[in-house]
């Protein structure tokens, strides 16, 4: 008999401190709605919900009839389900880690390294760079979702060194004549003025940060309760912050990065050196399975300067959203494809008028997410047809096709991660 190729997954959530609280949070609620049984702790973040076989979370086989208990070892003996090409590629693995993401407090601004340099920081410094693969990072909003990344066209930061006197002093008069002198001429001599601001705001002594941070939290204050308009210098995201991280660096990013708020569906893409943070709402999030994070600030956690401003991107754009393309065989899929060989997603939009859908083959392991709507799913090689509601996580190994009926007049609406080589 075949080996069955298509089966549900119980997924690992990951209570981290910045993650959404109890039903407030999408993880939460997705857990809820897929499993009776979940009771949700109101009083606890849900940060993270893992679709994957990372080892800190390996997703558990929803089918006593498997043998295997998790998805890790279930791939690690049945490797033909990888697909031939992805087998070969990532050595036998999942080379994917898909995730969905509640977020309260923001991540820190950060960037991953290319491979290159990740394997040599790994080499380097294994403490703080544990891995040495690159980590390219896609999110699709699920709600209104806030977040940085990439830096600012250079006009924007010059107005922001005129109208935040604090932010100015930081980086000093040479630097910000220098970036406004670079405009008028070509984008290398934009990047190095930019990489010069940057870099000297990221050296400014704690003190001094603290100093001026204060300063400005206190005339953003006083000017708001004054009835004043302070969104010319993004007062209310530089108090949230504040807030969440007093006195810190982080803080002043805020105008050298594009602000983002992604509407459900749209994306951003996070490839190597792009300076970026994740800041509040929901998403959907596929990334290459590492571990390489270089900081920039709102965080306790060890920042590496040097290595931060060397290894950025200092490329200014506005447009930083990431745009899927319209499936051609299939109406209701749309699929973010980014440069990079280790994953894809699909998103599938079905209206509830259709009584079913057919999920494509493709020559690769996928994982696949009900966000709404109710279906039974059959296989060639599944036994009985699985039923999934709002939730529900499916693995569907390679080539395998599957058929849904949708068992209620709802829409639907799935992602799915996969890598198309
Ligand atoms: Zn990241």
């Amino acid at each position: 008999m075949a080996v069955q190729q298509v089966f549900p997954l119980s997924c690992a959530v990951q209570h981290y401190a910045w993650g959404k609280m109890g039903s407030n949070s999408e993880v939460a609620r997705l857990l809820a709605s897929s499993d009776p049984q979940a009771r949700i702790s109101e009083d606890k973040p849900y940060a993270e919900l893992w679709m994957g076989s990372h080892p800190r979370g390996d997703a558990k086989i929803l089918d006593n009839r498997i043998s295997q208990k998790t998805l890790g070892q279930w791939i690690s003996e049945n490797q033909d389900c990888l697909g031939s090409k992805v087998k070969d590629t990532f050595n036998g693995k999942l080379p994917f880690l898909f995730k969905v993401l509640s977020v309260e407090t923001a991540l820190s601004i950060q960037a991953h390294p290319d491979k290159e340099l990740a394997e040599k920081l790994h080499l380097q410094a294994p403490q703080h760079y544990p891995d040495a693969n690159h980590k390219p990072e896609m999110a699709i909003a699920l709600t209104s979702f806030q977040g940085l990344c990439g830096f600012r066209p250079i006009e924007e930061i010059v107005m922001f060194l005129t109208k935040v006197p604090e932010l100015r002093f930081l980086i000093g008069d040479n630097a910000a004549a220098q970036l406004k002198g670079s405009m008028s001429s070509d984008s290398q001599a934009a990047a190095s003025a930019l990489q010069s601001c940057f870099s000297h705001l990221m050296r400014s002594e704690k003190n001094v940060v603290v100093e001026q941070l204060s300063l400005l939290v206190k005339r953003i204050s006083q000017q708001a309760a004054a009835g004043n308009n302070m969104e010319d210098i993004c007062g209310e995201l530089l108090l949230q912050l504040h807030q969440q991280y007093p006195g810190d660096i982080g803080c002043f990013a805020i105008y050298f990065l594009n602000l983002l708020t992604l509407k459900p569906g749209e994306a951003m893409f996070l490839e190597a050196n792009v300076p970026h943070a994740y800041l509040k709402g929901d998403c959907v999030e596929c990334m290459a399975c590492s571990d390489n994070t270089v900081r920039a600030g709102l965080t306790p956690k060890f920042i590496d300067v040097p290595t931060l401003c060397e290894m950025l991107s200092y490329i200014p754009s506005k447009d930083r959203l990431f745009l899927p393309t319209r499936s051609q065989e299939d109406p209701y899929l749309s699929v973010y494809d980014p440069p990079v060989p280790d994953f894809t997603v699909m998103k599938m939009e079905v209206p509830g008028s259709n009584t079913e859908y057919k999920v494509l083959a493709v020559d690769s392991a996928s994982i696949l997410l009900v966000v709404q709507g109710r279906v039974t799913a059959s296989s060639p090689t599944a036994q009985k047809p699985i039923p999934l509601q709002r939730g529900g996580v499916l693995f569907i190994g390679a080539n395998e096709s599957v058929s849904l009926k949708l068992t209620v007049p709802e829409d639907l609406l799935m992602f799915r991660a996969c890598c198309l080589l």
